[in-house]
């Protein structure tokens, strides 16, 4: 059986006993606050079998498929199938977020980035989506529930500090430019370290008007981002390499916002985010959306839980009035 539904995760109308596993995934804006599709799968598969389902399902893992660097994954801020690849095998990044589900402890075989095998590997997984087969993929639900939506440059660390970052842009370009496939959108997710350096600028040159940048911000004040991200950058910084290219093309802003030792983000931290946001917009930021959402999959740090839907609904609401920007919740 398979069914689509409008729920909140963990909506009691859905009983896993009677529908199956739910994954929550986003349908753009939704006309009464802020609502999910759930895709929900049938009972027969194990996992399904527990009696009483976690109170937050996390979304499947990355399928690698055996893939060094090329990965598939269901992405609930994507709104559907999402390619991503992983610029970072070294698993190199300047920050220590909070909710990171990436483990570092052991040092990683391969660690250079090898354009060729990767876009071997990317061709090869264009393939495999196009052709539907989404078992091969790990997923069984209707192609139609599972739209290809992007390749995303993401991975085990901070894609703009791989040191070929742009050649590996222009590879992926390129490979779009021989047509062998429908047009995909490119989408940049970094926490925007690497955006003022020369060569990831001609790296962000080579993108299209239809590809995105999407900038991490999930603090407004420089101690509550020591504690959520760790970084070794100021937010100064940050809000400035967000500017250096929100000015010239649109930056969707993701706010990832966990529950730390049981703790929600305090009031006035929401407010100083929103204002933050607000500064940008006033600098001349093109922001078309931010994405307000939580810690989806199990962090390496134990004390990072999910956010209740309600508490990232509120928090939306205070981003919108504060900054005057669209923001959505996932
Ligand atoms: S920026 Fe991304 S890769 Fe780096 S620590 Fe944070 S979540 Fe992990």
């Amino acid at each position: 059986m398979l069914c689509i539904a409008n729920t909140a995760r963990g909506d009691e109308r859905f009983p896993p006993a009677k529908f199956g596993k739910i994954l929550a995934i986003p349908v753009g804006r939704a006309p009464i606050g802020d609502r999910y599709v759930a895709f929900v799968f049938p009972t027969s598969t194990t996992e399904t079998s527990a009696p009483h389902p976690p109170a937050c399902e996390p979304l499947p893992p990355r399928r690698f498929l055996g893939n060094r660097y090329v990965y598939c994954v269901l992405s609930q801020r994507a709104g559907g199938l999402s390619i991503g690849i992983n610029l970072n095998p070294d698993q190199h990044c300047n920050f220590d977020c909070v909710y990171c589900e990436i483990d570092r402890s052991a040092r990683p075989k391969h660690r250079r980035l090898h354009i060729p095998r990767m876009i071997a590997e990317l061709e090869s997984m264009l393939g495999l989506v196009h052709s539907g087969r989404f078992e091969e993929l790990g997923y069984s639900a209707a192609p139609e529930l599972l739209p290809f939506k992007e390749v995303a440059l993401s991975g085990d660390g901070e894609p703009t500090l791989c040191p070929e970052f742009r050649q590996a842009v222009e590879a992926i370009v390129h490979l779009r430019a021989r047509h062998r496939f429908p047009f995909f959108k490119i989408v940049l997710i970094t926490n925007t370290t690497g955006l003022p350096l020369p060569e990831v600028r001609k790296g962000i040159e080579l993108l299209a008007a239809e590809d995105e940048i999407w900038a991490k911000l999930d603090a407004g004040t420089q101690e509550y981002m020591d504690i959520v991200n760790r970084p070794n950058i100021s937010i100064e910084d940050v809000m400035e390499n967000i500017l250096s290219v929100a000015r010239r093309r649109p930056v969707i802003i993701q706010s990832l916002i966990p529950l730390i030792n049981g703790r929600e983000p305090p009031d006035d931290e929401i407010l100083e985010l929103a204002a933050r946001l607000r500064e940008l917009r006033e600098d001349g930021a093109k922001i078309p959306l931010v994405q307000i959402y939580s810690a989806h999959r199990p962090a390496m740090d134990a004390t990072c839980a999910h956010l209740p839907l309600r508490s990232l609904s509120r928090i939306a609401k205070t981003i919108r009035k504060v900054s005057g920007l669209s923001a959505e919740v996932f």
